[in-house]
């Protein structure tokens, strides 16, 4: 295949990456975008192997040893990754994603430990060592001590560093967030709760400077000693930063892990010549460095008084207990179909706990009923509600809610006030008025002004907090009605008593 045509046929599969990143910005062009991210990547590893195949033509290697060892990566990685993805819940996916992060960060370590031994096997135009002791390969590499010697290029040395390193980083953090996102181990480490200990973000200064005193090192010697021991100081580093953020923060960690696995794969793909790994990388870490900085201010926080840690605590992750015993207004499901029967516009607040008693489909149904009644019915979505970004989104759709009916949070937080019902299901911080109180931990933060509805319904569990951990005056205020019970449970009982 012509250098041509592969050049071609990356700028195809760019544009497809660029219109499937499009496309997954909305619910309604989401298949669509999924489509041409499919299509991007078929055609991005077919075009792949052909060019490989033309370098192992070229370099007089068996191509066929090689492609096995592709094709066998491809169906194990592919198979496993298709399981994964089709039994994973939606409550899980954060997890999902921060493994598949761990994988393309040590993707990259492998790569960059490949391409530092063999760079010649990778495209890099890395010259033979002289030596005054040893035979010659055929292509002209010497033969010193048992191993074949190249000089890899400075530049290339440099990316290499900076690929593996990153690289590093991303797997070890990702495992750390995994861990804390799953919260089913033991292990300190993968607990909820951040791990703080003094002068730690000292001992992370010292080791990142390191990383690049080392890293530097193997540029300018190429010493091998230099690139394994910066990468050893590199894992370790994925841990200290990460140990110290709180599961609360774990999905921004999350899409800050994706946006430096995407850089690990650009720097690689300088190193490799490879034009489709830096467009696609490139792409990858900057839509996950947007995506960091759009949470953090649904949020009301910092980057760094994230990335600095501390932040969402044991009692956050796990939804401590509410600080006063108060009483509060209490009511049935069926008297809250009453309130909701005899309304004329109704809005409808989606939170975490909707998604983890997978109650999206029942809130359809009870929805429609309340349509087929005349009442308007409006769902209102905040950029992060649930564990990860559009984690409301897909859960409606999934559901197959009329789009139409879907809201996002500036455009429906104007008419909470002329609702009659604002029906809170599942949610707990997007919907907490201390974000407007100083000195709260969520002061700041943008919610949903359920409050200001005529009549609030909250449906949870019990009276725990959400997982900022903290109470709600939502909850205590007259015009608030608390149906206590399990999400899928309580609708499904609005709904018949609806009929
Ligand atoms: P919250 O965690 O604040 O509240 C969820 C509520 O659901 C809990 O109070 C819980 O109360 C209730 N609940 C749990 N299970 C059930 C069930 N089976 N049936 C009924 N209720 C249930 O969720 P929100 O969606 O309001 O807020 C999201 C939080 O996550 C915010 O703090 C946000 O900052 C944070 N976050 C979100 C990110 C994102 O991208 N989406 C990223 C980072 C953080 P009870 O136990 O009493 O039932």
């Amino acid at each position: 295949m012509s250098m041509n045509l592969v050049t071609l046929l990356y700028l195809v599969a760019s544009v497809c990456f660029i219109q499937a990143l499009k496309g997954l910005s909305h619910p309604t062009t989401s298949i669509r975008g999924n489509i041409f991210g499919m299509t991007g990547m078929a055609i991005a590893v077919l075009t792949t192997i052909a060019l490989i195949h033309g370098q192992a033509r070229s370099l007089n290697v068996d191509f066929g040893t090689g492609i096995a060892y592709v094709l066998a990566a491809v169906v194990v990685g592919g198979g496993l990754g298709a399981f994964m993805a089709n039994k994973v819940e939606m409550t899980k996916m954060p997890e999902l994603v921060a493994f598949m992060h761990s994988m393309i960060g040590l993707a990259a370590v492998f790569i960059g430990v490949a391409a530092v031994a063999e760079p010649w096997a990778f495209g890099i135009t890395a010259a033979p060592v002289a030596a005054l002791i040893g035979a010659r390969t055929p292509d002209g590499a010497v033969i010193l001590d048992g191993f074949v010697r190249y000089a890899i290029p400075a530049g290339n040395r440099l990316e290499l560093f900076l690929g593996a390193a990153i690289g590093a980083i991303t797997f070890s953090g990702s495992v750390i967030a995994f861990g804390k996102l799953s919260g089913k181990y033991k292990f300190r480490l993968f607990q909820g709760a951040p791990v703080q200990f003094s002068g730690q973000h000292m001992l992370n200064l010292v080791l990142g400077l390191l990383t690049v005193a080392l890293g530097l090192v193997f540029v300018f010697t190429e010493s091998w000693p230099a690139f394994f021991a910066m990468l050893a100081l590199a894992f370790v580093m994925g841990v200290l930063i990460i140990i110290p953020i709180g599961g609360a923060d774990m999905p921004v960690v999350v899409s800050m892990l994706n946006s430096y696995s995407g850089w690990a794969a650009a720097g690689i793909g300088f190193s490799l010549n490879n034009a489709m790994l830096i467009v696609a990388g490139s792409l990858v870490g900057s839509s996950g460095a947007i995506l960091s900085y759009i949470m953090c201010k649904a949020m009301n926080r910092s980057f760094f008084n994230v990335i600095l840690g501390g932040f969402g605590g044991e009692a956050a992750t796990t939804g401590g207990a509410a600080k006063e015993q108060r009483p509060v207004k209490t009511g049935s499901a069926d008297d809250a179909a009453f309130v909701l029967g005899n309304a004329e516009t109704v809005v409808i607040v989606p939170g975490y706990g909707l998604a983890v008693a997978r109650a999206q489909h029942a809130v359809k149904e009870l929805a429609a009923k309340l349509t087929e009644k005349g009442i308007t019915v409006k769902y209102a979505i905040h950029p992060v509600a649930g564990r990860m970004p559009g984690h409301m989104n897909v859960l409606l759709a999934e559901a197959e809610v009329p789009y139409d009916q879907v809201f996002e949070m500036e455009d429906i937080n104007g008419e909470f006030g002329q609702a009659d019902v604002a029906i809170i299901l599942g949610a707990n911080d997007v919907v907490n008025p201390a974000a407007h109180t100083k000195g709260s931990p969520i002061y700041g933060m943008p919610i949903l002004e359920a409050y200001k509805a005529k009549t609030v319904i909250v449906n949870k569990r019990s009276m725990a907090a959400g997982y900022a951990g903290l109470d709600n005056e939502l909850f205590y205020m007259d015009k608030t009605m608390m149906v206590f019970g399990d999400a899928k449970k309580v609708v499904e009982d609005m709904g018949k008593a609806i009929e």
